[in-house]
């Protein structure tokens, strides 16, 4: 992968999770609690993982093999695109910010890129999602159609506990400038992995802020990419450090 703004300085790229992040809705979610397992199954791998050493891999693993076991992939699409996931208020006005800066943005996520990319494609558009780098675990299908016990996750790190290791995709972006710096999205257990490289980590979500919490991580929180955008800007223009975006669960550091 290519930095496209290596003269700049500071340099800077930004990545984000996709599910509940840049969506109100985490379509994994939706599909484990409405179609799968439930919410309180699905509750309890998560504090397994959080709290007693369960790989996420095999949390999530166990998670979309409940889904698949009662639905084909096909349904599963179908049934995301219904559940009228929106996005984020403040997205559209983030992705513009830094296309017009030329600040590389990249969504990785540990959902499947079909999924991803329909709901991507519903929400900004086929033309403008084709533009956006997706770095995601892909499906497995096992026989020609998908159907029910047919299909399952396809991790992109299988060796890795976290399936997709997020850290990869941006200590690619350091290797190639060692100073930029790498602001990162997330809210939940799926982005672990990525929390502790990113210069700067943004958590809205309960499960990432603990997981910070917990591992002494410094992180700002956030509502909206509307806030996220305020945080980039001010570190792109100098008129703060991206260690001092650290304000925790609150967030706030940078106010107008
Ligand atoms: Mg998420």
């Amino acid at each position: 992968m290519q930095l496209h703004s290596l003269s700049r300085s500071p340099a800077i790229a930004c990545f984000s999770d996709f599910d509940g992040t840049v969506t109100d809705e985490d379509s994994n979610d939706f599909m484990i609690d409405n179609m799968g397992m439930g919410r309180l199954a699905r509750r309890e791998l998560l504090l397994k993982v959080l709290n007693e050493g369960l790989p996420f891999r095999e949390a999530f693993r166990a998670m979309i093999a409940s889904v698949a076991a009662n639905y084909s992939f096909p349904e599963c699409c179908a049934k995301v695109k219904e559940a009228n996931i929106k996005l984020d208020p403040g997205f559209k006005a983030f992705y513009e910010f830094v296309r017009a800066k030329g600040i590389p943005f990249v969504l990785i996520s540990s959902g499947m890129t079909p999924i991803i990319r329909s709901i991507v494609g519903t929400l900004i558009g086929k033309e403008e999602a084709s533009k956006i780098t997706i770095i995601a675990n892909d499906v497995d299908i096992w026989d020609e159609s998908g159907s029910a016990g047919n299909w399952g996750v396809k991790f992109r790190h299988p060796d890795s506990p976290f399936g997709h290791d997020k850290d990869v995709a941006i200590s690619d972006f350091k290797a190639q400038d060692p100073n930029i710096i790498t602001f990162f999205c997330g809210d939940g257990l799926s982005d672990m992995s990525a929390a502790r490289s990113a210069t700067m980590r943004e958590g809205s979500g309960d499960d990432l802020a603990a997981h910070c919490e917990k591992e002494d991580i410094p992180f700002e929180g956030f509502r909206n990419f509307h806030e996220v955008r305020k945080s980039v800007e001010a570190v792109l223009d100098g008129r703060i450090q991206a260690s001092d975006l650290c304000a925790g669960r609150a967030g706030g550091t940078i106010v107008s």
